[in-house]
């Protein structure tokens, strides 16, 4: 009985995070692959392999008939879709379910909630999140729009409700713009999402991006693992991450934190969650929920202790979670880089033939990526390779070993963002923390 052979809805560096939780747990795997896949690391290192499609991921990632007859055929008692790709697919989740596999990810219902942005910004006001002020819910008439604009203050912020990966956002300074930026908007979401629903809120001028990591157990028992700071940012997107964050203090964090754990419990929250905040003048503002794992989840590893993982495959297969909040100690301080195939200044992509690599290592050192001398990266997907993830007694000594290992670290063939983390762990914001989600781009802007 129990979970034993766990079929990953994923690729890259994520594929083989969730292959090692799994091995450790002495769980078989088995890898879906498109075409252009063929030679992953994480292919070659499953106990089973099959290809599921061509390269786009439309026809192979995104495939849900083909993941679920590939789960039939290799007889896979649990599927883990990683990040991105059908990982917040709530009739993927209920596919799944109706097959009698175990869905490694939370309730379909609270998957479908939270990929609502209006829906989630209801929830969590109902659950005691403190929320950024706007709109109580969608809005389509340009009358209430001005109404509720001019109540909040400009600038305000458009957002898509099926909004994500940073998309589906306009920034209106005046009221005269409102109209045409709400039109754009909802016209780039249906485009993009295929619905037009969208909401305002406030913009913040300066805020830090501040997020809690939370686990349920499904029947009402839930924790926190404490904070990470993803302020540094390019279009929406983190460059690097980490925790904890510089300007939290331990006071808000344990009451923060409890306040998000309270929230999941009295959802009867199941599995890993992320609910994300904008942080400004010691105030916290909800902007949403991430109902999986977080690319940036190593980092609350390294301070924990906790490997999320493998807490994932434990709920997902029945069991309890394997520590209590009092267990949760926060120690020491993590940062993760996350290194893209690109560009490091003008961020154009660079897949191709990687002809050497040599990634870091030493004492508290971790590096999660699929490369290897010889591999080709595909141009079809995502540009992250690898996440560097380094820790330190100390921000202080975080920060000097996190400079030696990019030293270290070697990626040939292609173009890497390498450059871009060096400099980056060179400025003084960087060196005090005093950063907010504009700095990156303006000093990217300066630096021209
Ligand atoms: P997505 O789901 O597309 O990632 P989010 O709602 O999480 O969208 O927002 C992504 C980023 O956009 C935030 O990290 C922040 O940088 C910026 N942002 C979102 N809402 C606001 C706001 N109200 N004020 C200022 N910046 C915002």
């Amino acid at each position: 009985m129990g979970i034993s052979r766990i079929l990953i809805a994923n690729r890259g560096e994520i594929a083989l995070r969730i292959h090692r939780a799994a091995h450790e747990m002495g769980i078989e795997t088995v890898a879906v692959h498109s075409t252009a896949d063929a030679d992953a690391m994480h292919v070659r290192l499953a106990d089973h392999a099959v290809c599921i499609g061509p390269p786009s991921a439309t026809d192979s990632y995104l495939n849900i008939a083909a993941i679920i007859s590939a789960a039939e055929v290799a007889h896979a008692d649990a599927i883990h879709p990683g990040y991105g790709f059908l990982s917040e697919n709530a009739r993927f989740a209920e596919i799944v379910e109706a097959h009698d596999i175990a869905w490694i990810g939370p309730k379909p219902e609270h998957i479908r909630t939270m990929g609502d942005k209006v829906q989630a910004k209801k929830t969590a006001g109902e659950l005691g999140l403190p929320l950024v002020p706007g709109s109580a819910g969608a809005v389509s008439d340009y009358d209430e729009a001005r109404q509720i604009a001019a109540e909040i203050g400009y600038p305000v912020i458009i957002k898509a409700a099926s909004g994500g990966g940073g998309r589906g956002m306009k920034v209106c300074e005046a009221e005269d713009q409102l109209e045409t930026l709400m039109k754009q908007a909802g016209s780039e979401a249906k485009a993009a999402f295929g619905d037009a629903t969208v909401y305002i809120e406030k913009y913040l001028g300066n805020p830090r991006h501040i997020e809690f990591q939370v686990f349920g157990d499904g029947r009402g028992g839930a924790i926190h693992l404490g904070e990470r700071d993803c302020s540094l940012q390019r279009r929406h997107q983190k460059v690097l991450e980490e925790a904890p964050s510089p300007v939290i203090s331990d006071e808000d964090r344990t009451r923060m934190g409890e306040v998000c754990a309270q929230a999941m419990r009295d959802m009867q929250y199941r599995g890993a969650g992320t609910i994300e905040f904008l942080w400004e003048d010691g105030e916290f503002y909800f902007i949403e929920m991430n109902t999986r794992l977080q690319v940036e989840h190593p980092v609350t590893e390294a301070i924990t202790g906790v490997d999320l993982v493998r807490e994932q495959i434990r709920i997902a297969d029945g069991k309890s979670l394997s520590c209590e909040q009092k267990d949760i100690e926060f120690k020491g301080h993590a940062i993760e880089c996350r290194i893209n195939a690109e560009d490091p200044f003008t961020f154009a992509p660079s897949p191709g033939l990687v002809t050497s690599y040599h990634p870091a290592g030493g004492m508290h050192v971790r590096v999660d990526s699929g490369l290897y001398a010889g591999y080709r990266i595909p141009p079809y997907y995502d540009s992250m390779v690898a996440k560097l993830i380094v820790y330190g007694r100390t921000r202080e000594r975080c920060i000097m070993r996190l400079r030696r290992a990019l030293e270290e670290m070697v990626v040939e063939g292609v173009k890497t963002n390498i450059p871009l983390h060096r400099e980056l762990l060179q400025q003084d914001d960087v060196l005090s923390g005093d950063y907010s989600i504009k700095w990156l781009e303006d000093w990217l802007e300066e630096r021209e």
